[in-house]
């Protein structure tokens, strides 16, 4: 079997990994004629993301490790604390540039400059047309291409388009600004606004936040803006919480800021012989943690299911069904943490440690200990 992996981003190499560990031949096409090398932000993959790309062949010796979860209010009172396995904040450039070794490693082709824009699958097979006139064949085409997936539209142009959930993301560095916290902890302060940071090993501490802004913008439009205007911006918006106002007094820089979105229920996951992976089928808000983790998840499902089951259609489908509950329910709830994120009330503050200790933690450390069998054989 020869499978077309559409998009070289996170999902498509580690598909392509899965696919050729299950004994399927993979080939990967991205739009872009260049690498994606230093480009994005952070992202963190959790335990569950980091032991299924393990699966995929890639060691969790990336970014920083990180244990705990600890939930603060503006005036550096603790209101919660979560301990789960390790994960990893990672720039998203660094796993990219790890699965890419890999790949070449693993001697799988990746070609760039090829920006699917058509499908004809037939009976025997499926041909993938690109912008540049080329085209290739295979068995089975994967959508691993992203939140504006065109699989996805290609397998039903009535599919949804990705929802921007009202806030924009940003992260930067702060470098001696007094404030610290245990390396191994990310804190998570809930006051005006939404803030995360955590202590890197060089003392620098890196933070992410959010700022509500009715309007979508992309992230090129963010970037024509200089970044001392996002940090006054940001910094009205922090007023004199705690450590916002120190960690943005001593920022100088914007990194890898853009629109925050999800996607709603994607009805249909696969046609004929194109079926979706990662974010093109379900990308949670980033207020998950999990995005590129279930990206990882799905990619390594999807090859146990096209190894162990014949029949094409059954593969996709059953893929699916072992699929779609868990990404819902996570998306579900990043969907609820979003509305957090617009910084919370005190009755919710007052309750935080009560509804972490009940909800929170429990639903946390159970999408964080998911764990593939891929030995297993899969059952229809
Ligand atoms: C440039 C970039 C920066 C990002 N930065 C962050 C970040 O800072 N923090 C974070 O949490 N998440 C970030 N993400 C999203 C994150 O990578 C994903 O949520 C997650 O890793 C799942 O990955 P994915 O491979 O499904 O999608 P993506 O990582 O979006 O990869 C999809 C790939 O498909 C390619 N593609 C799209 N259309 C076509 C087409 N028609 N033909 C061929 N190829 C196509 C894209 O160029 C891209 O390389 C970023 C994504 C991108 C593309």
């Amino acid at each position: 079997m020869r499978a077309l992996v559409i998009g070289g981003g996170i999902a498509g190499p580690v598909t392509a990994l899965a696919l050729q560990k299950a004994g399927i031949d993979a080939a990967v096409f991205e739009a872009y004629d260049t690498t994606a090398d230093g480009v994005g932000g952070m992202l963190t993959v959790a335990p569950n993301g980091l032991a299924a790309l393990k699966i995929a062949g890639l060691e969790a010796e990336f970014g920083d490790p990180l244990r705990h979860m600890v939930m603060a209010d503006a005036q550096g009172r603790t209101l919660g604390r979560i301990t789960g396995g390790t994960s990893r904040v990672v720039t998203r450039a660094e796993l990219y540039q790890r699965l890419r070794e890999r790949t070449v490693a693993q001697r799988i082709k990746v070609e760039h400059g090829k920006r699917l824009v058509e499908v004809e699958s037939r009976e025997d097979g499926v041909t993938a047309t690109f912008s540049d006139g080329t085209s290739e064949s295979g068995d089975v085409l994967v959508g691993a291409d992203g939140i504006r997936s065109a699989v996805r539209e290609i397998i039903d142009p009535g599919a949804p388009e990705p929802e921007y959930v009202g806030l924009l993301g940003f992260g930067s560095y702060a470098e001696s600004s007094g404030v610290h916290g245990d390396p191994e902890s990310m804190y998570f302060v809930f006051g005006s606004s939404f803030l995360g940071y955590w202590e890197q090993p060089d003392g620098k501490i890196a933070w992410f936040t959010n700022l509500a802004v009715p309007e979508p913008m992309t992230a090129a439009e963010m970037a024509a803006i200089p970044a001392e205007s996002w940090l006054d911006r940001l910094r009205v918006a922090y007023g004199d919480d705690l450590p916002a106002k120190r960690l943005l007094a001593h920022s100088s820089t914007v990194i890898g800021g853009g629109p925050l979105e999800m996607m709603p229920t994607v009805p249909r996951w696969h046609h004929d012989r194109m079926v979706l992976v990662g974010d093109s089928a379900h990308a949670p808000s980033a207020s998950s943690g999990q995005g590129a983790s279930l990206a990882a998840e799905s990619a390594v499902q999807l090859a146990r299911c096209l190894r162990d089951i014949r029949d094409i259609p059954t593969a996709f489908a059953t893929y699916e069904q072992l699929r779609r509950p868990r990404v819902e329910g996570i998306a579900a709830r990043a969907a609820r943490t979003n509305s957090n994120k617009r910084g919370i009330g005190p009755i919710t503050r007052l309750l935080m440690p009560l509804v972490m200790k009940t909800f929170g933690a429990k639903a946390f450390t159970k999408d964080q200990n998911y764990r593939i069998d891929w030995d297993a054989q899969v059952s229809r």
